[in-house]
């Protein structure tokens, strides 16, 4: 059977699995991704996670399937060969060298991005070994404040932007994000934006939910408000079930029902 998609790119936090629920990915999208696969469909897991968190999530999930790809920390490529994940050695320098001559510029400004962060709210500002500047804040919308402050600071800095993710941001190169990761393991593949499906709930998978990239695009019910918003203005499916069992609903919309 020659099916209409032959890629599926899921975020994986509140998109696919779900922390406190048990089991935490829904047998229902398993059982759906195992029979795609088997007829070719290749699955991407798209993430803000990095390996080992996501490989631990994984395993804690105990599901019986694999992820074909990976783009990690909404970056870094790794394709799966012979049951372990290969990066993506192309994408992968080059994207750490992006990075690292972004930092060094930014590196003279970010004791001051600190103190106006400090002076104004309980957050916490660390460094880890994606960015020299990342931030948990107490409440939403002491990141929505913090995230307006850090947009035009990034205005001012070539190749700058913010990937935010509900209380929790980081400063990274706009040249890498999780569209674009996406983009580059379809033209890997061959494979063209007419056969992809995207699913995503949070603001760091605006990128990849984009007719851009992909022609059918899927969110949960748990998704926030601004992903729903440009999910119907761009024809999507917004789903009423949550978590994965929203995503296997989208894409069961898209294969076997109304689009
Ligand atoms: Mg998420």
């Amino acid at each position: 059977m020659n099916l209409p998609i032959k890629i599926i790119s899921t975020d994986f936090d509140g998109t696919i699995f779900a922390e406190f629920e048990n089991p935490p990915i829904s047998p229902r999208f398993v059982t759906l991704i195992r029979r795609l696969q088997a007829q070719g469909v290749k699955w991407v897991i798209n993430t803000g996670r990095d390996m080992s968190g996501l490989m631990e999530a994984l395993a804690r999930s105990q599901v019986s399937i694999q992820p074909d790809a990976l783009v990690l920390v909404e970056r870094e490529i790794h394709f799966h060969h012979d049951s372990r994940y290969v990066g993506h050695d192309e994408w992968n320098h080059g994207c750490t060298a992006a990075h690292e001559e972004l930092f060094a510029r930014i590196h003279p400004d970010l004791p001051r991005l600190r103190k106006w962060i400090a002076d104004r709210y309980d957050a916490t500002v660390y460094e880890d070994d994606y960015s020299p500047f990342c931030l948990l804040a107490r409440h939403t919308r002491d990141a929505e404040a913090i995230h307006n402050y850090l947009d035009e600071y990034c205005r001012t800095v070539p190749n700058l932007h913010v990937v935010r993710n509900d209380v929790y941001a980081r400063l990274a190169h706009n040249g890498y994000d999780k569209g674009k990761g996406l983009a580059e393991i379809a033209r890997r593949w061959r494979i063209s934006r007419e056969h992809i499906l995207v699913a995503g709930d949070h603001l760091n998978d605006l990128p990849m939910l984009t007719r851009d990239h992909a022609h059918s695009l899927v969110t949960n019910d748990n998704a926030v408000e601004p992903v729903k918003t440009t999910i119907r203005q761009q024809n999507g499916f917004v789903s009423q079930l949550s978590h994965a069992n929203g995503v296997a609903d989208g894409i069961e919309n898209y294969l076997f029902g109304k689009q």
